[in-house]
């Protein structure tokens, strides 16, 4: 059994006999890997992150993470991280208290948080902005203080929906290498979700092609580029050969 294990996960909105937005996907992840969603708009990228955090409820099929079945378990309990596009860091506190926040709300001891922040500060190369509040930082800054609160209270499973699309390219260069640095130096098993095809060739042990809430191709980013199965696949990754 894979690290992650989604088994035949269906999601329908409301509209009976409606083409569901997630069609009996299956998909397994293993420990570390960091494996990409890789599709156009609507095509249920979101709503399958968000039925792993617990933010909607899954229609039929299983999640498990570690062994574990989340399909009804409470979101607080899952164990997982998830960064979005927009950074949603808490205005009125410093970045410190960003990445300290879940620590507290943990109850884990002061000078463990004080040891753990730190650490993820050091991580995201933000260390001299501890004192400083999000709206004095910048973008990508932000962005990777969204990262540290995330990985700061050791999630099993770290997930990002589109967490560069809202940068420029420049900065999102950047922070796709450093993102990927940071995953591999801590391990941390990723489901990223992105429409950007360079995006997920270039950060990705393996992609998966999603096309209207199925998978459409799972490879490596070489297998995906190379061997298109489908002309779907093809078209989507820009590979007519
Ligand atoms: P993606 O992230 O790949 O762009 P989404 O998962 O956000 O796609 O959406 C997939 C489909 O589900 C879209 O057609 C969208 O309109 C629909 N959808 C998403 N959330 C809801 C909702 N809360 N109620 C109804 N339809 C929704
Ligand atoms: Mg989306």
């Amino acid at each position: 059994m894979s690290y992650v294990e989604f088994e035949r996960v269906s999601k329908y909105f409301g509209n009976a006999g409606g083409a569901p937005v997630l069609d009996a996907l299956s998909l397994g992840v293993e420990k570390g890997e960091f494996v990409t969603l890789l599709g156009p708009s609507g095509c249920g990228k979101s709503t399958l992150l968000r039925c792993v955090a617990g933010l909607t409820e899954i229609d039929e099929g299983r999640v498990r993470l570690d062994g574990v079945d989340l399909t009804n378990m409470a979101p607080k309990k899952r164990n997982v991280g998830m960064v979005f596009q927009s950074y949603a860091l808490f205005p009125n506190m410093t970045v410190y208290d960003n990445v300290a926040f879940g620590l507290k709300m943990k109850g884990m001891a002061r000078a463990e948080i004080e040891r753990t922040v730190k650490r993820m500060l050091e991580i995201i190369d933000m260390s001299e902005k501890s004192g400083q509040y999000p709206h004095r930082l910048s973008g990508g800054q932000q962005q990777r203080v969204a990262l540290a609160r995330s990985l700061a209270v050791q999630p099993k499973l770290m997930m990002m929906d589109e967490p560069l699309s809202a940068l420029d390219a420049k900065i999102r260069k950047m922070l796709r290498v450093e993102i990927r640095r940071i995953q591999q130096e801590l391990g941390m098993t990723t489901l990223f979700v992105t429409h950007d095809q360079e995006e997920a060739l270039t950060m990705s042990d393996r992609i998966c092609i999603m096309n209207q809430g199925r998978i459409e191709q799972t490879g490596t980013p070489e297998e995906i580029y190379a061997r298109p199965k489908t002309a779907f696949v093809a078209r989507f990754i820009g590979n007519y050969n």
